[in-house]
């Protein structure tokens, strides 16, 4: 409300908690103040942003051959429990459904962490042929993770959304070959829709997904704070849930095989990075591909000329609509230009139209970048402008996310210089000789920074180097850095 604080108080440079906690209440991203922590509101300008991910992800899914579903959210124990590697990864965060009116249930139910073991428990029931491969399935849900830790909107909670993909093939090739074609689509959701860099890493035996073969991860940066954060991830799963799941099918040779699965999935933690890594001082800046608001007209307006300045931003919010923008008219009287400015401008919307009594005489408008602050006068016969504006906006941001993350990584030999590196918030780039007990000591010496993984598939082979650790021979080329 007008007279209220509304903008950020904190520089994003100098206490980017406070400042990220801000933007996401400020900006009406997510609401906290619910009787449950960690079980947070999705306000609608975040709910909007997630319904943006959702239309691009879900296109790009389907025409991959993957089609929706929608799986309950109580498993029961026995299932839950049945790969135990998975379980056991679960445990400390799984929360249970113990009672129901006044009867004590005979089995506990878990409200669903990912659903790896209800959906198998099903694919068994479904697979019988290899006519029935590959199968696809994905539901976007809700899930649970009982966090200890403290929570942070849209980064760490208790119950997020997401979707999650599980597929079933006839080979371990056409396993792998699902796992480097969703890598593509993430690639382009995360690139090109959400204008963030990543790292594509293969994790370490001890940090990828309980029940795996392998997990590949994408790790996005916030420069601020020298955190990764970790955007989607896939699984090879090998057979590990097809033996105790027992999905098996009948392969061409007539015999009996058990399936090759993979599992994948992005989360609501993915507009936590946009808005920590493309977010400046004054709020957030939404990428225009995901923003639910494209472009904001807001119509200068002074006594005695309103009805000229309204008409032409009336039509111009018409026009712009036809073009397939999304826009909004923000014509209420009750606040000044400048709330509105600064309004808008802590919610993200990438491009602001200020229309007045002179642009009209001019025939045009002015366009404001929200990203650089640059004016740009637009003649009204000149629309196509706009949408050049946004995918400028919308390169623009990758592109300087990327540098930022370029410019971070820093390549080093000694735990001295890795120390060093992590106290000056970078990515250290060194080697390791694999050895489980060195990743230990790298997180103790290392106030908590982690070895995230080796580059997967682009393998970068140490020539004559040796354990940062260690220093016995080495035998990957690791990226450690502290993360959300
Ligand atoms: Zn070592």
């Amino acid at each position: 409300m007008p007279g209220e604080n509304l903008g950020i108080t904190v520089k994003k440079e100098e206490d980017f908690s406070r400042w990220y906690t801000e933007l996401v209440r400020k900006g009406e991203f997510m609401d906290q103040r619910t009787p449950v922590r960690g079980c947070d509101v999705f306000m609608p300008w975040g709910y909007a942003i997630w319904e943006e991910i959702m239309h691009a992800a879900d296109r790009m899914f389907k025409d991959h051959g993957v089609k929706n579903a929608y799986f309950p959210t109580l498993i029961p124990e026995s299932l839950l429990t049945k790969e135990a590697e998975h379980f056991e990864g679960f445990t400390p965060e799984v929360a249970w459904v113990t009672e129901a009116g006044n009867e004590k249930l005979s089995e506990r139910l878990a409200l669903r962490p990912t659903s790896e073991t209800i959906m198998y428990y099903m694919f068994s029931q479904w697979i019988r042929s290899y006519r029935d491969l590959p199968l696809r399935i994905n539901q976007w849900v809700n899930v649970f993770r009982w966090e200890t830790k403290a929570t942070r909107p849209f980064l760490r909670s208790r119950e997020f959304l997401w979707q999650e993909g599980h597929t079933a093939h006839r080979t371990l090739d056409e396993a792998n070959q699902e796992v480097m074609d969703m890598i593509q689509i993430y690639s382009k959701i995360f690139r090109e829709y959400a204008a963030l860099p990543f790292l594509v890493l293969r994790r370490t035996e001890g940090d990828k997904f309980a029940g795996a073969l392998y997990t590949v991860a994408f790790d996005s940066f916030v420069a601020e704070t020298g955190r990764m954060i970790q955007i989607g991830t896939v699984h090879n799963l090998g057979q590990n849930f097809a033996k105790p799941f027992d999905v098996k099918f009948l392969d061409k040779d007539g015999k009996e095989k058990y399936v090759w699965q993979t599992s994948w999935g992005i989360s609501t933690r993915l507009i936590g990075a946009i808005l920590a890594i493309h977010g400046d001082d004054k709020g957030a800046i939404l990428p225009p591909r995901l923003a639910p608001i494209q472009v904001v007209i807001i119509p200068i307006v002074f006594k005695g000329k309103d009805d000229m300045v309204l008409s032409a931003a009336r039509e111009l919010y018409q026009r712009i609509r036809e073009m397939g923008i999304r826009v909004e008219l923000d014509d209420r009287d009750e606040y000044t230009a400048g709330w509105k400015f600064n309004h808008w401008e802590l919610k993200g919307v990438p491009l602001r139209i200020e229309i007045g009594p002179r642009d009209v005489q001019n025939g045009g408008f002015t366009a404001v970048r929200r990203d650089t602050g640059e004016k740009i006068f637009v003649k009204r016969e000149e629309l196509e402008r706009i949408k050049e504006l946004l995918e400028e906006i919308q390169k623009d941001l990758l592109r300087r996310a990327e540098e930022k993350l370029e410019q971070n990584i820093v390549t080093v030999e000694t735990m001295e210089e890795a120390k060093k590196a992590v106290q000056e918030r970078k990515i250290v780039r060194t080697y390791w000789c694999g050895d489980p007990k060195c990743e230990e000591h790298v997180k103790e010496e290392l106030d908590g920074a982690e070895i995230r993984g080796t580059k997967f598939l682009e393998i970068e082979v140490p020539e004559n180097k040796k354990c940062v650790v260690c220093g016995r021979e080495a035998t990957q080329v690791v990226y450690i850095a502290k993360s959300y």
